[in-house]
């Protein structure tokens, strides 16, 4: 996670005071001067800002809890406020690319906007509120017994009986999910008014307007990715599905048709690698070597894993980390107060004051999550000499592939690199479809869920979903792009999207998917640029200078070119391609073949 999207893009719902119609007397000296004011104004308010919530992140009270309250109202205001001032702008000709690019940010920093209408704005930031805080207080069961969110989700990815697993989906999709279809229904009504008034057709409309194309065009953009990598999902699908069904049986699982939703490890079925060791393949399955006990074996405490980290792009070029990250970080869970042990990376100043948050353990994924944080701080840090309004990825998919990518790498070999892994122990060939069934159980499992919660919603904000089909067309995308299904039948009363925290917490989603596609080509990128002989997935370009020059030239552009200008800058192509996550998986994507060739794949 990066906090710094939040810093524009908060969720927001106060009167807009002026009128969203364009002026026709506005002249393009008039946009200069609002947009230089509009940044001065959030650059100086998103430092006092980024105190307050770093504060009452990593020490809770009732009183830091009313300070980010505080903040986060007057951001909201300021955003509705100047969200409508760029919309004046609108059809004003002659604006240079950097201030029409700017007033299109300032236009895109709200999330829901709210109508000018009396009362709309109130009633949105209540509905949102308390949409968050049912999600926040939702429980399910187990064993009949009430069962906090934290807790459920940890339990989908341990527990094994498929009547607890029925159990516990089941209710935590009807008690939090449920109760919120009116409220939703409601929320999108006001919304959607709300986004009319800035000029969208609607609020999907509006959410797909941010990536330098017509809204269209990225909806089908999606698509075309989606297109590239559904042949490995195939197989991974197939793949899996015919484990289960040998551990579960035909009456839990059958053989052939759609998953049963709460049997793969995740709430969602959004990533299995919770249940690789039931469909680990007998021999190959092992992958050698354990990360978490090579860290323990040569005493790594939490600040030399970050340290680790930091070497990684140190070796690529780029600078150290400044003294006032290992002073002001949290690395590790204080024992004396209440903290967000969520990982995060924050910069405060918007320069230099750069610092993780995390609860830091000592086990392999705190140290993935290590090497994804500190790519958004090495990001951050990259663009800082970029106006305001630039401060941010190329798109949103960016921020959170860079430090992914970066995480890529920690392949055998670079483990042996910095000297956590013995050369001799490097695990052979034969064990990589262990390493890749492990990360595709994530990875790739992933996609199709990361493509269809916008999907879903899009339909939604459109109206092409009316709110007596939320379900049904959230069953049918479900089994569509996942091929997957509940394990109970669901009523048409019934509101599973709720159950999803991104969709109560109305942050949109199409970035994961992308963040998905872009690490890896990212990689593949890299691997070219070292010429890599090898399988890509065993690829380190630890210590490559020239691969860190190149990286940087699309970090230190941030927001500020178009992200085709900036994938360019690092990859030579101006076009997302699903095609490397393929080239990178190929060895399992052989294998599932061969493992399903006489199975009827699909569903
Ligand atoms: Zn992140």
């Amino acid at each position: 996670m990066s906090n710094l999207i939040l810093r524009i893009a908060l969720a927001l719902a106060l009167p807009l005071s002026q009128s969203a119609l364009a002026q026709s007397s506005a002249t393009p000296a008039q946009a200069a001067t609002f947009v230089a004011q509009a940044e001065k104004e959030l650059a100086a308010f998103s430092i006092l800002s980024g105190r307050a919530n770093w504060i009452n992140s990593t020490y809770i009270t009732d009183d830091t809890d009313a300070l980010a309250a505080e903040f986060g109202a007057r951001g909201t205001e300021m955003s509705v406020r100047l969200a409508k001032g760029a919309a004046k702008f609108d059809d004003l000709k002659g604006l240079s690319f950097d201030l029409r690019r700017k007033l299109d940010f300032l236009k895109q920093g709200i999330v829901l906007p709210a109508p000018e209408k009396p009362g709309a704005a109130e009633e949105l930031n209540v509905i949102a509120t308390r949409l968050q805080s049912q999600y926040g207080k939702g429980k399910g069961t187990l064993e009949g017994k009430p069962i906090n969110g934290s807790d459920i989700e940890a339990a989908m990815g341990t527990v094994r009986d498929p009547a607890k697993l029925k159990e516990m989906w089941t209710s935590w999709n009807d008690n939090v999910g449920a109760p919120m279809r009116g409220d939703y229904a409601r929320l999108v009504t006001i919304a959607n008014e709300g986004a009319k008034e800035l000029g969208y057709s609607d609020v999907g409309a509006m959410w797909r307007s941010g990536y330098d194309m017509p809204a269209d065009d990225f909806a089908r953009e999606m698509d075309r990715l989606w297109t590239q990598v559904k042949p490995l999902y195939d197989q991974l699908h197939c793949y899996v599905r015919a484990r289960l069904h040998e551990h579960y049986g035909a009456r839990v699982q059958p053989a052939t048709g759609p998953i049963r939703a709460d049997l793969l490890g995740n709430m969602w079925a959004q990533e299995w690698g919770n249940i690789y060791e039931l469909v680990a393949p007998k021999g190959v399955g092992d992958v050698g070597y354990n990360l978490t006990a090579l860290l323990e074996a040569k005493s790594y405490d939490p600040i030399k894993m970050v340290k680790t980290g930091e070497g990684f792009y140190t070796s690529l070029g780029l600078p150290a980390l400044p003294a006032s990250f290992w002073e002001r970080s949290q690395f590790t869970k204080p024992r004396d107060r209440e903290v967000i042990c969520h990982a995060s990376a924050w910069d405060i100043d918007n320069k230099e004051d750069l610092r993780i948050k995390m609860c830091i353990k000592v086990n392999a994924d705190d140290f993935v999550v290590i090497h994804h944080e500190l790519g958004h701080n090495y990001y951050q840090r990259a663009y800082n000499q970029q106006p305001y309004l630039f401060l941010n990825g190329a798109h949103d998919g960016f921020h959170e592939a860079i430090g992914d990518f970066i995480a890529l790498s920690i392949t055998p070999e670079y483990l042996v690199q910095i000297g956590l892994l013995d050369a001799a122990k490097v695990p052979s060939a034969d064990k990589d479809i262990g390493l890749l069934l492990r990360q595709a159980m994530d990875k790739v499992a992933f996609l199709p869920f990361g493509l269809l919660m916008d999907k879903w919603r899009w339909g939604v904000f459109s109206g092409e979903t009316k709110p007596d089909k939320y379900q049904t067309e959230w069953n049918a995308l479900r089994l569509r792009y996942q091929g997957i299904v509940p394990p109970v039948e669901r009523p048409a009363t019934a509101f599973d999207p709720g159950a999803k925290y991104h969709i109560p917490g109305n942050t949109p989603y199409a970035r994961y998917f992308l963040a998905s596609i872009l690490q890896f080509q990212f990689y593949k990128a890299a691997a070219e640029q070292v010429e890599w002989k090898g399988p890509l997935h065993r690829c380190s370009f630890y210590g490559n200078k020239a691969v860190g020059d190149r990286l940087n030239k699309m970090l230190t552009m941030g927001a500020s070119r178009t992200w085709p200008d900036a994938l360019e800058a690092f990859t030579g192509s101006r076009t997302m391609d699903g095609s490397a996550m393929i080239a990178y998986f190929q060895p399992l994507m052989k294998w599932l073949e061969e493992q399903n060739k006489d199975k009827k794949c699909g569903w």
